[in-house]
């Protein structure tokens, strides 16, 4: 079934870059479903103008899943009393890393729940030695910290900071995540802007509560933050926390979430989520044909993996240098490949 002409049109403007208000983001959202095809290749085409035709890999570890908050979706919360809780020493980390550099990846992300115990110093230091002994780019995704500490990570040599806003909705914020501000949220993302992170911000999609105007606000504050990278995945419910049993299945509302912010941040670095693959057999090459450019493989040692327990279901078994050769053989299924440079966000064209 051929769309209509206006919601041609529509597309058409995203594609060309063309500026796109509120009630067009929301009229995109919730196009009928025939639609979809339409709107995921114009991201496409989109992503491999902007941001070329290669996927970059970035390895991630999980070093810890202590946490001191206590948000309502999260498996790692505070109040989650059935979790085996580990740290990972700052040798393991450095082991781990330099397998990451073996494979060629010249990336790594480091994240972990909201833990002290990791200290300004004890972090700087981590940093320090991974520049040294392996020289690979530092993303850090460890929450919200003081200015301060965001400064010294930088001296140190950290390059990136992901800190998704997670919903652009005050109140929804306020519900999900119990004692933590939004405007404290916006702010550490603008102070890591300022000094010079390559950012990253995103949200979930499927959230209770969450409206297409509450998305449509998302995908703005995704363009006003001007951030480099935009981590888009669906919320999956976890069972040993608040939200247990709230399931949905948006896997097609979150792929236009996505083609969306590709459509309007055009040249940032769009991961297809670890989330998304969890959540669909498909949704990791579903993603990478809608606007995604972008695979974290994870590193984090195997008797950690299984307790870095976010949502249920995301544990891919068996050792990333194996996990990278199957990404390697999907992604030329799709006609893709893998690019092993660092995969900074491109000038825009
Ligand atoms: N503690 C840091 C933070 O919150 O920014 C980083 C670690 S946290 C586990 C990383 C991301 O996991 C969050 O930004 C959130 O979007 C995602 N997440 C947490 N619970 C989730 C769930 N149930 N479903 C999908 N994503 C989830
Ligand atoms: Fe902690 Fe991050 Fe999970 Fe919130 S989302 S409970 S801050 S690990």
């Amino acid at each position: 079934m051929s769309i209509s002409k206006s919601a041609e049109n529509l597309i058409g403007k995203a594609q060309e870059g063309k500026e796109l208000n509120r009630k067009e983001i929301i009229r995109l959202l919730t196009l009928p479903v025939n639609c979809s095809p339409e709107l995921f290749y114009a991201a496409d085409k989109v992503r491999k103008d902007q941001a070329g035709d290669e996927i970059f890999l970035r390895g991630i570890i999980e070093f810890s899943n202590h946490c001191e908050r206590n948000c309502l979706y999260c498996g790692l919360r505070k109040g989650n009393a059935k979790l085996s809780r580990y740290r990972m020493s700052e040798d393991e980390i450095i082991t781990t890393v330099k397998q990451i550099k073996k494979t060629g990846i010249p990336t790594v992300v480091l994240q972990s729940g909201e833990d002290s115990f990791y200290s300004t110093d004890v972090v700087c230091r981590l940093i320090e030695r991974i520049r040294k002994e392996t020289d690979l780019i530092i993303t850090l995704s460890i929450g919200e910290r003081p200015l301060n500490d965001y400064k010294a990570f930088q001296q140190a040599g950290a390059n990136r900071y992901l800190l998704k806003h997670e919903t652009a909705s005050k109140d929804l914020y306020k519900y999900l995540r119990p004692g933590c501000n939004w405007q404290n949220r916006l702010q550490c993302l603008r102070r890591l802007k300022e000094l010079g992170f390559e950012t990253g911000t995103g949200n979930m999609v499927g959230l209770p509560g969450q409206t297409p105007e509450i998305l449509a606000d998302d995908l703005l504050m995704m363009k006003l933050l001007d951030a480099d990278m935009l981590g888009i995945g669906p919320f999956i419910a976890h069972p040993d926390t608040p939200l247990a049993g709230l399931d949905h299945d948006g896997l097609a509302l979150i792929l236009r979430v996505l083609a969306l912010a590709r459509l309007l941040t055009r040249n940032t670095n769009i991961p297809a989520t670890t989330a998304l693959a969890t959540f669909h057999p498909q949704g990791r090459l579903l993603a990478l044909q809608a606007g995604a450019n972008v695979v974290m493989p994870d590193f984090t040692p195997e008797i950690y993996k299984t307790l870095y327990d976010i949502y249920p279901g995301r544990t891919v078994v068996g050792p990333a240098v194996k996990i990278i050769g199957k990404l390697e053989n999907n992604f030329q299924s799709i006609g893709r490949t893998i690019n092993y440079n660092i995969g900074q966000r491109q000038k825009h064209k």
